[in-house]
């Protein structure tokens, strides 16, 4: 390990945060490690927040034991003896607002906007994303990034209620599948013609589309959002259409900004889009400077360029990469991981290995679409790029090991026992 790092400053404590934190104690660092969360709490976990949170299912009513987290067992990454055993300088409600690599400092705005610096020898970005905002200040329209975001929803679910989802991603999809669990009229209203078009085929697309429509959502495709109507708060969504959806609550999931503002001018490159560029350490272009997690932008080999993910599993992987290479100094592992996706809705869960899209092969190698239990392999250019299942874990995971190297597209059907088809 490098001797030169005594004080490492993890900007970001959520999952990427957590883990790059987590790896640096377990590779032996013991010098001072300083994690900053603007969040008032401490690290949790998001994916239960369009899942559990809103249908109360999954939900431990005793508490789970003292503290913030109660009632949110689902929610909790570690218990707050493991962050504790950390022994980190936890700074909840603190937010990173500028970055100094010649001083090697970072300007901070703490709890009632206390300002400060926190000086590093090695820094970890982690700050993710946040949800972007449909442009309207009615009260009744949400957005779904945080835990305070998932109470406000939870809170405002009733029975009988008027929900329109605007956005069928997966975090649309999911608010739309809780939201029927709990007895709310929904209408689910997307521009493209098919959902999750740039995650997933839109043959599986398709089937999406159908298992709303089978849960009793009114699913709108092709038809953007031209406004929201109401006195105060909102009462319908003007569709570009033309028409109008009756609404007593709108959760927008149309994407996220990711939280690298406070990086401009420091050197560290963003791209257009305001992701980190990393290269293949995940290291950026300032020295001992490393970028994890939904931000992050890094090439990776086996997709043909460069990728950036908003995967849950990534950003814990990548953050543990990132830290280890970080203390590696000479001696770094290029990050190459199989991408890996899940998403229940409609108690069926979905997972994707690898990529979804674009794909120019789809064959459902076991199951298919009507059974509503699969798994697809999805090729491009006479190689396997991704496997989905649906309903299918053990089958699934099965096929990771092709995707952990070069593998064609036939090798992958031979591997799954299917003749390709002449
Ligand atoms: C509702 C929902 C459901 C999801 N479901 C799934 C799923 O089923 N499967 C899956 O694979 N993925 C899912 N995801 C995606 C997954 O949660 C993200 O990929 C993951 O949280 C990314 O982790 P991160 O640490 O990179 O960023 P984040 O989780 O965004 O954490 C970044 C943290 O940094 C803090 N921060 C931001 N700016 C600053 C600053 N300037 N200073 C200090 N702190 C700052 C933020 O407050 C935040 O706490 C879901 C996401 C959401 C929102």
């Amino acid at each position: 390990m490098r001797d030169t790092l005594n004080e490492i400053v993890v900007v970001g404590a959520g999952m990427a945060g957590l883990h790059a934190a987590e790896a640096l104690r377990a590779q032996g660092f013991e010098g001072r490690l300083t994690l900053l969360g603007e969040e008032a709490h401490r690290p949790y976990s998001r994916p239960p927040l369009s899942k559990e949170v809103l249908t109360g299912i999954g939900m431990d009513p005793s508490g789970g034991g003292p503290g913030w987290l109660a009632g949110h067992r689902a929610l909790r990454l570690r218990d707050d003896a493991a962050v504790d055993a950390l022994d980190l300088d936890l700074r909840t409600g603190t937010r990173a607002v500028a970055l100094d690599p010649a001083a090697r400092e970072v300007t901070v705005s703490g709890p009632g906007g206390a300002a400060g610096t926190v000086r590093y020898d090695g820094l970890v970005i982690a700050t993710g994303a946040r949800a972007r905002r449909p442009d309207t200040d009615l009260a009744g329209v949400h957005v779904l990034r945080t835990l305070d975001d998932a109470e406000a929803v939870r809170a405002a679910f009733a029975p009988g209620g008027r929900l329109v989802v605007v956005g069928a991603g997966f975090v649309g999809a999911e608010v739309t599948a809780s939201a029927r669990a709990a007895g709310m009229d929904v209408t689910l209203v997307e521009a493209a013609a098919t959902p999750l078009t740039r995650v997933v085929d839109p043959r599986i697309g398709r089937l999406l589309t159908e298992l709303h429509r089978e849960n009793g959502v009114d699913v709108r495709l092709g038809a953007g959002v031209a406004g929201f109507e109401g006195d105060g708060r909102v009462e319908r969504v003007r569709l570009t259409d033309g028409s109008a959806v009756e609404a007593s609550l709108v959760v927008a999931g149309i994407g996220v900004h990711l939280n690298t503002e406070w990086l401009r001018g420091s050197g560290v490159e963003l791209l257009a889009d305001g992701a980190v560029a990393c290269d293949r350490y995940s290291a950026t272009a300032v020295p001992d400077v490393y970028a994890v997690g939904d931000l992050a932008n890094w090439p990776h080999p086996r997709y043909g360029g460069r990728i950036r993910l908003e995967h849950w599993t990534n950003a814990g992987e990548q953050g543990e990469a990132a830290a280890r290479n970080l203390l590696a100094g000479e001696g770094r592992t290029p990050f190459t991981p199989v991408p890996y996706f899940w998403s229940d809705q409609y108690k069926m869960k979905l997972q994707l290995l690898g990529q979804g899209a674009p794909a120019d092969q789809v064959t459902f190698v076991h199951g298919s679409p009507e059974d509503r239990k699969f798994v697809a392999f999805l090729g491009r250019g006479g190689m396997l790029t991704g496997v989905l299942g649906l309903r299918s874990t053990p089958r699934t995971m099965r096929y990771r090991g092709l995707l952990e190297k070069p593998t064609t597209w036939d090798e992958a059907l031979a591997a799954a026992g299917v003749t390709p088809a002449r």
